[in-house]
């Protein structure tokens, strides 16, 4: 990586950033603003507009307005497959710029943020760009007398809600197929994250989207989100952050117009490793990497570690041994292997589980505290508490930092149902060399993804998502255009 240009742009003032709404700039409607605080430093980077509930109506009337008049979903899908692909590629060349913009407004390390935030992002929007003109509807398996066909249509104005631990990815992981489907859509960044998610907007004006195709709102969740939520005229709503809100907008869906929503909310994602991993050295450090890469920020981070009892303490010690090697800090150093918590709020959450932890008797086996104080920013030290209860609020919440909680177990049951002692149901991997072991693992353990001798690894061929309280819907695959296409029957009589 081009450490001269990072220092370069990471010098770079920031200006002030505006809501893009039908194609333009535009402040929030009482002229409020909030500022953008580093979580490098701790310093106010630039602000954003405080968007209101009337940014959010203007925003969805510009999408509603687009999506009416056909500008975009009545072109043929090839026309939108080129838009997005000059998109994509418009991503790719700025991908730099993006990486360390993102990264001095969310935490990232760089190393991580180049590859998952611009890069898969340009990925998944050329993905459902190529796939867009490859989709077909049905004929129905009738008899003579008539003729059933299925249509695959756009369903309308999408809200997407998005979170701050990669704004980019997860943002093109709804944008791509709701826009390549010829809806349109209103997009509202996390208050922790908007940078990038303003810049990538602009760059779709300038491949030629045409504007209110692709609505941006900052400001407040409870505010700008709530207000999406409620909308009468939004069709569908997606959405990837905490449970607590994912409630809140199936609330507002049955308040409102039963928008069909489709949430993403994290998870308390088991990592199991037996004996018979084929190699424990390997299973430790992508176990470390699993859990304590952006800090732990990460939907699929596998927080919970159970570890068969004969292996337990060698393999923590191996675990720790991995993440006392890496290097926390500065994220937009390319050594850094866990850059900065993304905000003060998130780092004393993290910390308050540590405490609780500590006051039950828990062993801290790693870390456990906030470093590099004296920076400003918000770090947190890669941390491991060992002999975690299965009913530890530890066990069982999502922290969403760099906290592992081990446990450890002694057969093949006791590590399912541990396993599955959770609300949650998003991903978690299984350690072993007996093929029939991991099988029947695969097909017990109740989450969206199961790892075999890796945690984390999956490309957009395969779809995300969860089970249980970790949502419904998937992202990825060609699977994700079934939130963004409704069926319609047309019934010919011959
Ligand atoms: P976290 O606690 O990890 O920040 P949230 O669920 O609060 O997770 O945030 C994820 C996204 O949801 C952010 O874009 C945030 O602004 C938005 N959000 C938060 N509260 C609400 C709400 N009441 N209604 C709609 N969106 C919300």
């Amino acid at each position: 990586m081009d450490v001269a240009r990072i220092d370069a742009l990471r010098a770079r003032p920031v200006a002030p950033g505006s809501h893009i709404i039908d194609g333009a700039p535009r402040p929030a409607s009482d002229g409020a603003v909030m500022d953008v605080v580093s979580p490098i430093d701790g310093q106010v980077l630039t602000t954003v507009p405080r968007g209101t509930a009337d940014d959010a109506a203007a925003a969805v009337a510009a999408a509603r307005a687009a999506f009416h008049d056909g500008r975009w979903s009545d072109l043929p899908p090839a026309a939108r497959k080129a838009v997005l692909l000059r998109w994509a590629d418009l991503i790719e060349a700025n991908a730099l710029e993006l990486a360390v913009l993102g990264v001095r407004d969310n935490g990232t390390e760089i190393a991580m943020a180049m590859k998952a935030e611009p890069m898969s992002a340009a990925a998944a929007i050329r993905f459902y760009a190529e796939a867009i003109d490859k989709l077909y509807g049905e004929i129905a398996p009738t008899g003579p007398g008539n003729l059933g066909l299925v249509h695959r249509e756009p369903v309308g104005v999408v809200g997407a809600i998005v979170p701050w631990n990669f704004p980019l990815m997860i943002g093109a992981w709804k944008l791509g197929p709701a826009l390549a489907a010829g809806n349109t859509v209103v997009l509202k960044p996390a208050e922790t994250a908007s940078l990038t998610l303003l810049r990538i907007a602009e760059l779709a004006l300038e491949a030629g989207m045409p504007p209110g195709v692709l609505n941006v709102v900052t400001g407040e969740g409870a505010v700008v989100g709530a207000a999406i939520a409620e909308s009468m005229d939004v069709d569908v709503l997606v959405f990837t952050g905490s449970g607590a809100t994912g409630r809140r907008l199936l609330e507002a869906s049955a308040r409102s117009n039963l928008k069909r929503v489709y949430l993403e909310l994290g998870g308390k994602s088991p990592n199991v490793v037996f004996a018979d991993a084929p190699d424990l050295d390997e299973a430790a450090k992508v176990s470390a990497y699993g859990i304590f890469r952006n800090s732990g920020q990460v939907c699929v981070a596998g927080s919970r570690l159970l570890v068969e009892r004969s292996i337990h303490d060698a393999f923590v010690e191996k675990l720790a041994a991995v993440a006392r090697q890496m290097k926390v800090g500065d994220p937009l150093d390319p050594a850094t292997g866990a850059g900065a918590v993304n905000s003060e709020r998130q780092l004393a959450q993290n910390l308050q589980f540590v405490e609780e932890a500590r006051a039950a008797g828990r062993r801290i086996a790693l870390g456990g505290g906030r470093i590099l104080e004296e920076t400003g920013g918000y770090y947190m030290a890669p941390t491991i508490v060992a002999g975690v209860a299965p009913d530890d609020r530890l066990a069982r919440e999502e922290v969403f930092g760099p906290v592992l909680a081990v446990i450890p177990f002694d057969t093949e049951e006791e590590a399912t149902a541990l396993a599955n002692a959770t609300d949650y149901g998003l991903a978690a991997a299984v350690w072993t060399a007996d093929l029939s072991r991991a099988h029947r693992m695969v097909r017990r353990i109740k989450a969206g993804i199961v790892h075999v001798n890796t945690y984390g690894g999956s490309d957009l061929t395969v779809p995300l998502g969860g089970v249980k309280q970790s949502g419904n819907g998937h992202d990825k695959s060609l699977h994700a255009f079934d939130k963004y296409l409704d069926l319609k029957t047309a019934w010919f009589k011959l």
